[in-house]
């Protein structure tokens, strides 16, 4: 018998050939520490910027018609000396490889025949990922880490919704018995991409930005993994933003709820959906550094309490306070609120933080100057709405005193809301 690990490396654990070295090394150091038979899925991201690159390819094709030779090249090279470094005078095989899958983005977007935007988008942006393990797969086997190259798309099954594709969760199942844990009989090591899925005809699909973590949590909740790790240039979970507030706490036990509730506010250290399936089937989640791989980790689990338990803050920057009151001075009851709500959804805005008085009802949402006319329309034409701008929401979970007047320094809030574990101000940025 053996037990599974998924570790789960991001774009910027591989963004450079001593970035990729480092992961081989890391892996070495897991498997020595490792005290039973032991078999791995590496769940790894597209290398350093390339998903952002690859964006720009697919808008300047889809919305001007120009295929943008300039980007492409850029991502080719950024690519290609990354092998260079890796394998020296034994990279050409890696590199016909690496060739290959260029000629095919290419191919596919000049000739894209269809007029889905989000259809295009995951069957060329998924190249990252798709480029990133080919090198990643072939430097382990080089440096004698041996290892198989598994598709995403053959064990993540996911309806069409394109962009934010839904897991099927039991197509997953069954691919990832039937097909992956054979595999698994042979290799101790089986790498994949995150980010990306397969539909029934096996179709590309993607998982929305930043879902590799995701993409890591349906592979262990369908292994019934041992544990998970994610591989961060951060030491774990902090307490805080270290760019907003000095002297960090890192946080080591984090219960499951816990860390869903810091992501509902906004900390956007995991992806929000990565949690929910971990915690199902009681999967420890490690949050660790892969620039300092020995350091004490954060460990998301069931515990029933955060440890250590200090004030945790979340930062939303460039709020919008909607204030909507209805024309012919009606109370704000629940059918206009209703109403409200389905008009927001509409136009998919997400609500921050919401208050109502008698006649008005007030939210919070992203300030996105862009979608804002269009909403404002609409609401326009049965309430009266007025709206600030330039807000910040802040959100602090346990909070206390000291943690308050931290944030306040004797400033006004506009709107504060607090309940027994947290407390929210929305103050002028
Ligand atoms: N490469 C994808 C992105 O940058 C997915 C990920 O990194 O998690 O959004
Ligand atoms: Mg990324």
């Amino acid at each position: 018998m053996y037990k599974i690990y998924v570790e789960k490396f991001g774009g910027a654990s591989v963004n450079s050939a001593l970035a990729v070295e480092n992961v081989a090394n890391i892996l070495k150091g897991e498997i020595k520490k490792q005290e039973h038979n032991a078999k791995r899925v590496i769940v790894i991201s597209a290398m350093g910027k390339t998903t952002n690159m690859l964006e720009t390819l697919v808008n300047s094709w889809y919305y001007d018609k120009v295929f943008d030779e300039k980007i492409f090249d850029k991502i080719l090279e950024f690519h290609y000396d990354i092998i260079e470094k890796l394998f020296k005078d034994q990279a050409q095989n890696c590199l016909g490889k690496i060739n290959l899958l260029f000629n095919e983005i290419k191919n596919k977007l000049l000739h894209a025949s269809s007029s889905d935007y989000n259809f295009v988008y995951d069957q060329i942006v998924s190249f990252g990922e798709r480029i990133s393990t080919n090198i990643v797969s072939e430097y382990l086997n080089h440096s004698g880490l041996k290892n198989k190259l598994v598709s995403a798309l053959d064990i993540v099954k996911t309806d069409n919704n394109y962009r934010d594709a839904n897991v099927d969760w039991k197509s997953t199942k069954t691919a990832v018995e039937e097909w992956l844990l054979p595999i698994m009989e042979y290799y101790d090591i089986v790498i994949t991409q995150g980010f990306i899925g397969g539909t029934k005809e096996n179709l590309t699909t993607t998982l929305s930005r930043e879902g590799s973590d995701y993409s890591a949590a349906i592979i262990s909740y369908s292994l019934k993994a041992e544990n998970m790790t994610i591989w961060k240039d951060v030491p774990g979970l902090l307490n805080a933003d270290p760019k907003r507030i000095e002297n960090t706490t890192k946080l080591l036990r984090v219960p499951y709820k816990e860390a869903i509730e810091l992501s509902y506010y906004g900390a956007t250290i995991i992806h929000p959906k990565t949690i929910k399936p971990l915690e199902n089937l009681s999967i420890p989640l490690y949050i660790k550094s892969f620039i300092d791989p020995e350091q004490e980790p954060t460990v998301i689990c069931s515990d029933k309490e955060l440890f250590p338990i200090v004030p945790n803050y979340i930062f939303k920057d460039n709020q919008l306070l909607l204030s909507i009151s209805p024309k012919d001075f009606s109370f704000i009851a629940e059918r206009n609120i209703a109403y409200i709500f389905e008009i927001l959804a509409k136009h998919n805005v997400k609500v921050n933080l919401m208050q109502n008085s008698a006649i008005s009802f007030s939210v919070c949402i992203d300030e996105n100057l862009k979608t804002l006319p269009l909403l404002l329309e609409e609401l326009s034409q049965w309430y009266k709405v007025r709206y600030n701008t330039s807000l910040q929401l802040v959100t602090i979970r346990h909070y206390n005193k000291q943690a308050i007047d931290n944030i306040l320094k004797g400033r006004q809030s506009i709107i504060e809301q607090k309940n027994r574990t947290t407390v929210q101000f929305l103050i002028n940025m």
